[in-house]
């Protein structure tokens, strides 16, 4: 069995040395209650990197030497749990492990005549959740409203927008490549996109896509960006601060525009989210998003890397923007 456990905290971007892999020659015995597990796919996601710090987060660090753990879906090869048989195909935060023993807690079954089983990490997933939770809950969208979205092509953005569109509002995307604007506009339905790489004045072309102004910002990525949107909030703006994924590797406290005096002028919110602060309205928003899916009306696109070897390559890739879409790894 092969384990890849985190050999050192990384100092900004993490590196592929930064991750062990381990042979372990561990007995398989399952105890009752047990089931054996083998990974069919592995998401790797910006937030783990938060646990690879030695700092108070809202979820504890992942511990030197032990290992790294994600969303995984994976097949049940044996079971003595009275809950799961042989075959069944399950979802969880399990360990990055080319075979673990799980007790069962918190594994979900997932169906794969349903969906696609890669879809249960993406859409179908916490990404999807994200995306429809923190729009909904803190964004508060009433039809007829601008609302820009930054990392916009990946997992959650590319869905945020989505969303946006059905409930009626004007969407605006912010993303990497102009094939990333490109693929927002013509496979996801946004009205407009902006490459802020080769942007001269991010400020000024959201102010020329967003002609009434912006009512709503979900915020993936924070820093430069993110101080371009507050120069275009209108009154009663709700900024839904979901990631910042431009300072997860600084190593110092980043500066920027202060804030304050654009929600005062403005009478904006500005709200942190997390998803898992709203698992009481998970059975919801994940019926609304399967039947949009069935329906066609929301789609997905993912960058599947092949390769348990390939997980942490794949999970540094997301600081490059390599992904379109969820970033997903398949074993
Ligand atoms: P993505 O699929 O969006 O992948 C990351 C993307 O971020 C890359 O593709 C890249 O796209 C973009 N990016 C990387 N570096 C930068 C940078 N310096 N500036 C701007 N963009 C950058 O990941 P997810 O959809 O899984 O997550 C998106 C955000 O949401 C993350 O910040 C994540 O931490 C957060 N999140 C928060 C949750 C919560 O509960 N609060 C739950 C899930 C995710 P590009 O080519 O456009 O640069």
């Amino acid at each position: 069995i092969q384990t890849i456990v985190l050999k050192n905290r990384p100092k900004g971007k993490p590196s592929v040395s930064d991750f062990e892999f381990v042979n372990e020659t561990a007995e398989m015995t399952l105890k009752d209650q047990d089931l054996l597990l083998e990974p069919l796919y592995v998401s790797v996601d910006p937030y783990l990197r938060g646990r690879m710090s030695d700092s108070k987060s809202y979820i504890p660090p992942f511990e030197l030497n032990k290992p790294i753990s994600s969303g995984v879906i994976a097949k049940v090869i044996a079971s003595k749990n009275a809950n799961f048989q042989e075959g069944d195909v399950v979802s969880g935060l399990l360990d990055w492990k080319t075979k673990q023993i799980s007790n069962g807690d918190g594994l979900i079954k997932v169906d794969p005549d349903k969906a696609p089983l890669s879809a249960y990490l993406g859409l179908l997933g916490m990404t999807g959740l994200t995306a429809y939770l923190g729009l909904t809950e803190i964004g508060k969208p009433k039809a007829g409203e601008t609302l820009v979205v930054s990392g916009a092509a990946g997992a959650v953005g590319s869905v945020v927008g989505q969303i946006g569109k059905l409930l009626g509002l004007r969407v605006i995307g912010l993303a990497g490549t102009d094939e990333k604007i490109d693929m927002l506009i013509s496979k996801f339905g946004f009205d407009a996109g902006i490459n802020y790489k080769t942007s001269s004045d991010i400020q000024a072309d959201i102010a020329k896509a967003a002609p009434k102004g912006v009512d709503i910002y979900f915020d993936n990525v924070g820093g430069p960006i993110s101080d371009a949107v507050l120069f275009n909030i209108n009154t009663f703006a709700r900024m839904v601060i979901c990631g910042a994924i431009s300072v997860y590797n600084a190593t110092e406290v980043p500066k920027g525009v202060s804030v304050q005096p654009f929600l005062v002028k403005n009478s904006a919110l500005m709200q942190g989210f997390i998803v898992s602060n709203y698992a009481q309205k998970f059975p919801e928003a994940m019926q609304t998003l399967a039947m949009w899916l069935s329906e066609g009306k929301l789609t997905y696109t993912e960058t599947v890397v092949n390769g348990f070897e390939n997980i942490p390559r794949a999970f540094i890739d997301l600081f490059d923007g390599k992904n379109k879409g969820k970033m997903i790894v398949k074993l």
